[in-house]
């Protein structure tokens, strides 16, 4: 029974099967470091409440920290957003292509990056033009 039965994952192939853990590993390593941001933030907030002293010079800084966190947090949130993207790929079948030029992204690259959307000379024509890339428009 079990020998006929073919489901999605059993015929996803092995190279799919190792990216979809990167990426569900990097989920979870975003979504937690992200919480621990969050809290931080708030924590932070309460400082007064908690009895700590603040001078001004901590108050200052303690407002700089926080907007760092939330920098870093949004920073967060766009790459759990492309997780979710290179997921919807993977399910679709078209996991590992460039967004711009179609090629294979490298495999050294998405095993640092799963969540890769284009290949490295994509990426940085996209980083030279403030996000864009002139010749995939
Ligand atoms: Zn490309």
């Amino acid at each position: 029974m079990a020998k006929t039965q073919k489901t999605k994952t059993a015929k996803m192939a092995d190279a799919d099967k190792k990216y979809y853990d990167l990426l569900m590993r990097a989920r979870d390593e975003i979504t937690g470091r992200m919480q621990v941001r969050l809290e931080g933030a708030l924590n932070s907030d309460n400082l007064d409440k908690r009895g700590v002293t603040t001078h001004m010079a901590d108050v200052s800084s303690d407002s700089a920290r926080n907007e760092f966190e939330l920098q870093l947090l949004s920073k967060d949130g766009d790459v759990l957003k492309m997780i979710e993207h290179a997921l919807e790929r993977l399910a679709e079948g078209e996991y590992g292509y460039c967004m711009d030029c179609d090629q294979r992204i490298a495999e050294a690259r998405l095993e640092y990056r799963p969540y890769a959307m284009y290949c490295t000379a994509c990426k940085s024509i996209r980083e030279k033009n403030n996000g864009r890339n002139p010749h995939a428009e």
